[in-house]
């Protein structure tokens, strides 16, 4: 009964879900890495060159790590995917787990591709292979020395001659459950470069970006519509986990633990950590410049989009809390586009809980491919409800993990999109005062500039 109801729900999901996702994860992957991240970086344009652009620019960096560590300390500590799976992934067949300095290095070499285009396909992993060596030996044994091996007790033992070996092999291969052995580091780091140099080519540059920022809403277009039609395949795709659940109980259990886990750590970082920098840096109270955001968090709360709430963003900061309109519209933009500190300590927490739920445990060098994927798809991210979601798959094919898992925290994502996007928006807004009272100086500057010009005229 139990596998006739499996076989009705793979045939299911093979029009459904599995169609979507073979969209998502394989034939649009490659295409909206490189075009969503590039564009994300080439938004810093010109910009970047001034000071402001390069203090806005650390200050998107550092709390994005900081908020991606908070996160994964947060599920190491908390593990909600703990106990699930009885089979391992990591043992399936006759790979074993690689050794933390091997996935540092595949880290390293993943990082940079020499051949973009296999980049595309194949990813660089070090694999541990068991060979069994059976020594080609003729054991020719007479009856006399038989008796006499054995009562010197050197008896001849037939499995001496089989050996179990550990080989150490490097070989590019694609990665167990991710898509299609995607190398999505690689790519990820040649669009943050490719981004770089096009945002600062100027107007040589224009017809480029201008080119990554259609493909990148094409692509987003087509998701739509295929997003459109994925509730039905969701339902059978969840319908079809609930029935291999041995217990039902335990993972509603977990997914309540993710929620939590991603909420402390949304609260850790947005109420302590991203305060306590902007009291560190400006010497004023972080809480009376939050209580003038409140219209902007509360529109992000309940639209989960940071680019939809940006109106009320600018808002907020230049009436309510009197930062600088050079600031705001320098920083907020290109915030809203980069820089998502909720949305990257989410995609942590979520990979690492997907890990988790597999029994799959992860080592440093995997842990870091996680931060570094989840600040580069937290870039890659549009402003809009659940991005996230989509480019979590980044994050998830960097270290091998199913694609398909995602499944296991949609039903609660409607829910934490709306707490990271509030997050985000305090992110960008906290960075703009930041950046304002670093620049005081130049901006001083300027209107003195201004104000001469004004005098000779
Ligand atoms: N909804 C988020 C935002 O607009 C992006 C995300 O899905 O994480 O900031």
């Amino acid at each position: 009964m139990q596998r006739r109801v499996s076989a009705a729900r793979h045939r299911m999901c093979s029009i459904t879900w599995e169609s979507t996702r073979a969209f998502l994860c394989r034939n649009t992957f490659v295409i909206f890495t490189v075009a969503a991240v590039a564009i994300g970086i080439s938004a810093l344009d010109s910009k970047a060159s001034g000071k402001m652009g390069v203090r806005a620019v650390v200050y998107y960096m550092v709390t994005t790590f900081i908020a991606v560590f908070t996160g994964i300390v947060m599920v190491i500590i908390i593990r909600p995917g703990r106990g699930s799976r009885d089979s391992p992934m990591t043992s399936s067949g006759n790979i074993e787990p690689v050794q933390a300095a091997d996935a540092f290095l595949d880290l390293i070499r993943n990082m940079f591709p020499p051949n973009l285009v296999e980049a595309c396909f194949k990813q660089y992993k070090t694999v541990y292979k068991k060979t069994v060596y059976t020594k080609n030996v003729t054991v020719m044994i007479n009856v006399t020395d038989a008796v006499n091996s054995t009562e010197s007790g050197r008896a001849v033992n037939a499995s001496a001659v089989l050996q179990t070996v550990q080989e150490r092999v490097e070989e590019t291969l694609p990665v167990p459950g991710s898509s299609g052995g995607v190398n999505a580091l690689g790519l990820v780091v040649f669009s943050m470069c490719f981004g770089l140099v096009i945002g600062n080519m100027k107007q040589q540059g224009q017809a480029l970006r201008e080119f990554f920022d259609c493909l990148n809403n094409a692509i987003m277009r087509l998701v739509a519509v295929i997003i459109w039609y994925a509730p039905v395949g969701i339902l059978f795709l969840i319908a079809g986990k609930i029935v291999e659940m041995k217990d039902l109980a335990q993972m509603g259990g977990q997914l309540g633990m993710y929620t939590v886990c991603v909420i402390v750590g949304l609260l850790i970082h947005g109420l302590i950590v991203l305060p306590l920098l902007y009291f560190l840096v400006t010497k004023r109270n972080p809480y009376t410049f939050i209580g003038g955001l409140l219209q902007a968090l509360i529109t992000a709360l309940g639209t989960s989009s940071s680019s939809a709430t940006l109106p009320i963003t600018f808002r907020c900061l230049e009436e309510n809390n009197r930062v600088d309109k050079r600031v705001t519209r320098f920083v907020l933009p290109v915030g809203a586009t980069i820089n998502m500190d909720g949305t990257a300590l989410y995609e942590a927490v979520a990979a690492i809980f997907i890990a988790q739920v597999n029994d799959m445990d992860l080592n440093f060098g995997q842990i870091l491919t996680i931060s570094i994927t989840a600040t580069a798809a937290s870039i890659g991210a549009a402003g809009i409800p659940q991005a996230g979601l989509v480019t979590m798959v980044i994050v998830l094919t960097s270290v091998g993990l199913p694609t398909e898992d995602i499944t296991l925290i949609i039903a609660v994502d409607w829910f934490l999109d709306r707490l990271r996007t509030t997050t985000n928006v305090l992110g960008d807004s906290l960075g703009a005062g930041i950046v304002e009272h670093l620049s005081r100086q130049e901006l001083e500057n300027q209107e003195a500039e201004v104000g001469n010009l004004v005098i000779e005229e």
